[in-house]
């Protein structure tokens, strides 16, 4: 059996003991950002009053633990992805920072007027607007793989589009706002036919489903730390060794160069540090590391089942609330159920629904051009992760029906 046992999970997170407006908090917006266990929170009382130092320069103890530290997490990251090598994992801010590296560094060398880069309908403004902003600078096309009805990528669409001016294809691997789970292996066999590269946007991913960005065949995977049980301010890209060799450095400054001089050519470190510049979130990577180590505790192929079960229960419970409609029907679907009602403002469901305890989210979850296609312009989303219960669905689906027959 593939389940977790949920009591034990809720208790490594102490804020879920927490109340809001005196009712007990149900946190079902994890698509956002997810909670943290008390692991995770140690490793920043840990780090700071007993190892705080910058690393790579220091030849002391605390440099040496510290350095020894961040970069067993690449290792960390590394099999969790199941890279190739620990030179393929950059660390950066998140997701967003991962898209832009590559927008910046592969994308300004290697995309021009003819170019042209594929996204889709599905994708979060961080995987549209750093492309939008080098096409104004550089002059290739970005075309949009359409969506269905159901909000699946419209494989066949795709199959059309792409073609010998494709560079890059850069598609999420689950949708933050539907939950829809994209078929990236097929994607990336299909655009490899094409002489394309992909990226893939593994934000939603990342927590709900083992990684493997070889078998996938990405040549970049991007995620980040606060939606993996993790804290902000860390993330990561993935990159194919011989692509980030090739990549020019995106940010200038300290450890990312071997040799800086006036009078000859300012050389560079090698991958994967010629794409960190400065101090890195040293505190915050470590604690990745350690999340990653609590997902691994767990299980994901568990949460992932535990999540999928959260998702069946809550589909099956909100059909029975009058004018509720869900948008994202896919088959394949991550633990995300994204839903409008009739004659009833999303925004207004949100607040009055956090009045008794329970938060979801409302508005256009980053993704304005998904919901436009939809016919709405922001929709209620609940979004699941392991320590959620079927109970906490059930709240869930009350307080629906309370607050709907309130606001009509
Ligand atoms: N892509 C997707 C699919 C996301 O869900 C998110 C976060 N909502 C991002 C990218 C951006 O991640 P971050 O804000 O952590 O950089």
């Amino acid at each position: 059996d593939l389940l977790l046992d949920v009591a034990r999970v809720r208790k490594d997170f102490p804020i879920l003991d927490r109340e809001v407006h005196g009712k007990p908090l149900v946190y079902l917006d994890n698509a956002a950002t997810s909670q943290t266990p008390r692991q995770v929170i140690e490793v920043f009382d840990h780090y700071y009053s007993q190892m705080n130092a910058n690393i790579h320069r220091g030849l002391h103890t605390l440099a040496d633990e510290a350095t020894a530290a961040f970069e067993g997490t690449r290792e960390t990251v590394r099999a969790f992805v199941n890279a190739a090598s620990t030179r393929e994992i950059v660390f950066t801010r998140g997701t967003t920072e991962a898209i832009n590296l590559v927008a910046q560094s592969w994308g300004r060398a290697n995309l021009g007027p003819g170019d042209e880069v594929l996204i889709s309908q599905l994708e979060h403004h961080s995987n549209i607007v750093p492309w939008q902003l080098l096409a104004a600078e550089r002059g290739f096309t970005i075309k949009v793989i359409p969506v269905d009805e159901r909000g699946a990528l419209d494989q066949d669409a795709y199959r059309d589009l792409i073609g010998e001016r494709t560079r890059l294809v850069a598609v999420n691997h689950v949708s933050n706002a539907l939950g829809t789970i994209n078929p990236v292996a097929e994607m990336a066999r299909v655009a490899h036919q094409h002489d394309a590269l992909i990226l893939v946007d593994g934000a939603q991913a990342a927590p709900h489903e083992p990684i493997d960005v070889q078998a996938i065949g990405a040549d970049f995977y991007a995620f980040s730390g606060h939606k993996v049980y993790g804290p902000t301010g860390a993330g990561v890209l993935y990159g194919r060794e011989a692509l980030l060799e090739a990549m020019p450095p995106w940010q200038g400054g300290g450890e990312m160069i071997a040799t800086v001089s006036f009078e000859t050519p300012t050389t560079f470190a090698a991958i994967p540090h010629k794409f960190e510049a400065g101090t890195p979130a040293i505190a915050e990577v470590i604690a990745l590391g350690r999340a990653i180590e609590w997902v691994n505790s767990i299980g994901l192929e568990h949460i992932s089942a535990w999540e999928h079960r959260l998702l069946e229960h809550a589909t099956e419970s909100v059909a029975a609330v009058d004018g509720l409609r869900v948008l994202g029907t896919a088959p394949d679907k991550a633990g995300v159920l994204s839903f409008v009602v009739d004659g009833v403002h999303s925004q207004d469901i949100g607040l009055l629904i956090d009045q008794l305890g329970v938060a979801i989210r409302t508005g256009h979850h980053c993704a304005q051009p998904l919901l436009a296609q939809f016919g709405v312009d922001a929709t209620c989303r609940a979004s699941f992760a392991a320590y959620n219960t079927p109970e906490e669905v059930d709240v869930l689906v009350e307080s629906l029906q309370r607050v709907i027959s309130m606001l009509r």
